[in-house]
């Protein structure tokens, strides 16, 4: 068996290796953890990247078994931000030196929504004389709309795959072909054909997964030879069937460090992606996004949804930030990021570094 000191000093990974990283616990933690930061500095650099997030509708045709704004959900009122209200976040986000925003939604297929994607990605990138650079996380869709989309000005675009095992994505989500693992895998392809940043992740801590499902999930993000990774913890939420299983989770602070854990040991594997400190991990610690942003992580998504819709966004219990409003939210966020001993790259796109080695290849 080798010690985590050999392992972290490698540059290939087997299952085995990964599963060791993961399972990690004290001072062979912090071990892992110190040399995530290393191998970040020196692949990505010193400074972390803002993307201001726009949660612009909770509207979703799908119905994962984990996320509060399933379609079946029938406690949620719905909401779809008008295309104002979305600039004005955007001015916002452009005002504040921010280098690039996301906009995220429930999935939605209609030419409709394609068409207002397409005209509010040209929208912002006209305002903004092309200094905004957009991600998009709006789920599935076809290639002619993920091209019609990307020809607008989006480069880059967030699909999780939420879990690489066929059999754990059948346990959370239902098996009906709108839900099909073999189309989300095409969609992830889709993407990087089209020619965006690719980013994809999983949830860490849901119910039925083993520490080997996660070493084989950064396996995937490897062959796959992602951009960017946003992953975090699962955090449950009552109106959901997966609620039913929250015996079975791990305690809050130990799927917090395995998420961690996950976050250092793809930084390892991976040394020149883009890796997120997802909102989730606040939720499961107040201070886990910075902490994420000392281990590995170098991009983080300060939301900027309007605070009349974000309490309608509620993808599972104790989402952060809900009666914060955006300009406070980021001053209290900025302060915290100083202290952690984080630099931000005001105004920059902060683009994954692996993506441009990746197509001259
Ligand atoms: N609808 C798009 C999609 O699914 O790709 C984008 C929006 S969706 C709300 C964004 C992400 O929220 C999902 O990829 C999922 O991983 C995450 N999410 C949903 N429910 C969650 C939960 N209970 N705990 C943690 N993350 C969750
Ligand atoms: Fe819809 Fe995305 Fe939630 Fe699934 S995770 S129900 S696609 S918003």
């Amino acid at each position: 068996m080798n010690t985590i000191s050999e392992i972290v000093s490698r540059s290939t990974f087997s299952a085995e290796d990964l599963v060791a990283l993961l399972s990690t616990k004290g001072a062979e933690r912090e071990l892992l953890h110190a040399k995530a930061r290393q191998v970040k500095e020196e692949h990505t650099g010193k400074k972390i990247f803002y993307r201001g997030l726009i949660e612009i509708s909770n509207i979703c045709s799908k119905n994962c078994f984990y996320c509060g704004i399933r379609s079946s959900n029938p406690n949620v009122v719905r909401y779809d931000m008008p295309d104002e209200e979305i600039l004005e976040a955007c001015r916002f986000a452009h005002a504040n030196r921010f280098g690039s925003v996301v906009l995220q939604s429930g999935e939605i297929q209609t030419k409709k929504f394609t068409e207002r994607i397409a005209n509010l990605v040209k929208r912002i990138k006209h305002f903004s004389n092309n200094e905004l650079g957009i991600t998009l996380s709006c789920g599935e869709q076809s290639l002619e709309t993920y091209r019609r989309w990307f020809e607008n000005g989006a480069h880059r675009y967030l699909l999780r795959i939420e879990a690489t095992s066929r059999e754990l994505y059948y346990k959370i989500h239902p098996d009906t072909p709108k839900h099909s693992y073999e189309k989300r895998v095409e969609a992830l392809e889709f993407l990087k054909d089209t020619g965006y940043q690719t980013g994809t992740g999983v949830m860490i801590g849901l119910p039925f997964q083993t520490v080997e499902d996660l070493a084989g999930d950064l396996q995937f993000f490897k062959n796959f030879d992602i951009d960017m990774c946003g992953m975090g913890p699962y955090v449950e939420h009552e109106n959901t069937p997966l609620w039913k299983f929250r015996d079975l989770l791990l305690a809050a602070e130990e799927r917090f460090n395995l998420s961690l854990n996950m976050i250092s040991a793809l930084r390892l594997l991976m040394p020149d992606i883009n890796i997120a400190a997802a909102t989730a991990l606040q939720t499961l610690n107040p201070l886990g996004r910075e902490k994420a942003l000392t281990v590995g992580a170098n991009v983080i998504m300060p939301n900027l949804t309007p605070l009349k819709y974000r309490k309608e966004y509620l993808l599972y219990e104790n989402k952060p930030s809900l009666d914060e409003d955006s300009e406070l939210t980021l001053r209290n966020l900025e302060a915290r990021l100083i202290a952690a001993g984080c630099e931000i790259g005001h105004a920059e796109w902060g683009d994954s570094k692996r993506f441009f080695k990746r197509i001259e290849k």
